[in-house]
């Protein structure tokens, strides 16, 4: 029986890449997403792979929607936490909701998911985390400071859970994306993206989605179980950490 990979955020952009990549690696993939029912059915009916609705940020909604997966498919024993939104604003205009809202979904949806697999990978001593920062998570960004607050938060949440789960043959790690044309990035205005963001960035281009899911197969492998509590850098040489 091919192991069960859980990609949130699974049905559009990276997470979508993301869920392809590890179907295509033989693993059997479920694909959650918060609310674009129209893009997850797209997504379902072009790669076959079963989406399942429910928002991260929700810790009820996520053991519920995990136990769903695991009825339908088997034991959760590859988690992708991918699942991400932006709500940018300078710090002095940024509200209490924005600030909240990115913290919930991007840093409290972690916990939120891991939380409830994490017994289950314990007792059959094999599990693979992979959580999808930012290169502004690890630099920082203005007019970001929730969004590269949550995201420094996934690398601590990382480092953390990597040597607690050591023992238990459970492997976390992050991958730091830097710019990757999704929506995302897409809905970045033009000029700002041509002018300001693509210099920045050495190798000249924006991220491919499938350069980011190539770096969660390799680490969702057996091969990988050596590495732990890394993260890895895909940014074209825009920042070194
Ligand atoms: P997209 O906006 O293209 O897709 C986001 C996905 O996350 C969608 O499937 C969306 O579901 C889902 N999602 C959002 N909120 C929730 C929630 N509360 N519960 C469950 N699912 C949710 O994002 P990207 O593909 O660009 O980004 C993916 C990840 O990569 C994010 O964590 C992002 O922060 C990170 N990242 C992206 C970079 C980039 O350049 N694009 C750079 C660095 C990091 P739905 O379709 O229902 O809306």
């Amino acid at each position: 029986m091919s192991k069960v990979a859980l990609v949130t955020g699974g049905s559009r952009g990276i997470g979508a890449a993301i869920s392809k990549a590890l179907k295509d690696a033989g693993y059997t993939v479920a694909a959650n997403y918060a609310g674009n029912d129209e893009a997850a059915a797209k997504f379902k009916e072009e790669t076959g792979i079963a989406v399942y609705k429910w928002s991260v940020a929700d810790y009820d909604a996520c053991k519920a929607g995990i136990a769903q997966v695991e009825a339908d498919l088997g034991p959760v024993e590859i988690l992708v936490n991918n699942a991400g939104i932006t709500r940018d604003a300078m710090f002095h205009r940024m509200t209490p909701e924005q600030w909240n809202e990115v913290i919930s979904t991007n840093l409290n949806g972690v916990f939120n998911m891991t939380h409830p697999v994490w017994p289950g990978m314990r007792d059959r001593k094999f599990g693979r985390v992979v959580n999808i920062s930012s290169i502004n998570g690890q630099k920082g960004q203005a007019g970001q400071a929730n969004y590269s607050a949550a995201k420094a938060g996934d690398i601590g949440v990382t480092r953390a859970l990597a040597q607690e789960g050591a023992r238990a043959g459970i492997t976390v790690n992050a991958v730091c994306p830097g710019y990757i044309g999704t929506e995302m990035v897409r809905a970045i205005d033009e000029k700002v993206l041509a002018e300001r963001i693509i210099p920045q960035i050495p190798v000249g281009r924006l991220g491919e989605p499938e350069e980011i899911a190539r770096c969660v197969v390799f680490l969702a492998s057996e091969e990988a179980g050596f590495i732990t509590g890394s993260t890895i850098s895909a940014n074209g040489g825009q920042y070194f950490s």
